[in-house]
């Protein structure tokens, strides 16, 4: 059967970042990040398709949503209990909206960001699709750039023997306290 890959790109979202050991990136900032999903799979017979770009493209935009016009940090520095922000020495935010703030599994580089969102992206895909489907689908893959000509990408591999709940790539962020 043949693998066909296909591509949404387009997709962005404009967030606030943090990476508090990086020289220059400890300043809190901003960037508009570029989303490009490529999902790989065999081509259904009945269809002529791998899945519909529509779906693709619907759970993209949702998962971008997530980030947009918000804080990306690592869940270390959220404290849920104060609705603060605190990373020591470079940033104090008292009583917060946490709906503000997407707390990651480490610091808020571009690799982190991408494989966060290649996470929620495969939650929601995997529940949407018809088992017929996501025995197709080969692998997903998510590229994030920062800013112009810097990019991180994540590629997910399906395999047949696992479940999608145990095949799911990563541990959720780390406990907040
Ligand atoms: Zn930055």
């Amino acid at each position: 059967m043949d693998i066909v890959q296909l591509t949404v790109a387009g997709i962005d979202f404009d967030a606030a970042h943090i990476v508090s050991w990086h020289p220059k990136c400890k300043r809190l900032h901003g960037h508009t990040y570029n989303v490009e999903v490529k999902v790989e799979g065999e081509v259904d017979s009945l269809t002529s398709m791998v899945i519909d770009f529509g779906i693709v493209k619907d759970i993209a935009s949702q998962t971008a949503d997530m980030f947009d016009h918000r804080l990306l940090i690592d869940a270390q520095y959220v404290l849920e209990e104060s609705k603060s922000i605190k990373v020591p020495r470079l940033l104090t935010i008292y009583d917060t909206d946490l709906e503000a703030v997407v707390p990651l599994p480490g610091e808020a580089t571009v690799e982190v960001i991408t494989h966060y969102f290649l996470q929620v992206f495969l939650r929601k895909l995997f529940s949407r699709v018809t088992s017929a489907t996501y025995a197709r689908i080969k692998a997903v893959t998510v590229t994030i750039s920062e800013g112009n000509a810097k990019s991180a990408s994540r590629r997910f591999e399906t395999s047949p023997q696992k479940t999608v709940q145990t095949e799911l790539p990563l541990e959720k962020p780390k406990a907040v306290r």
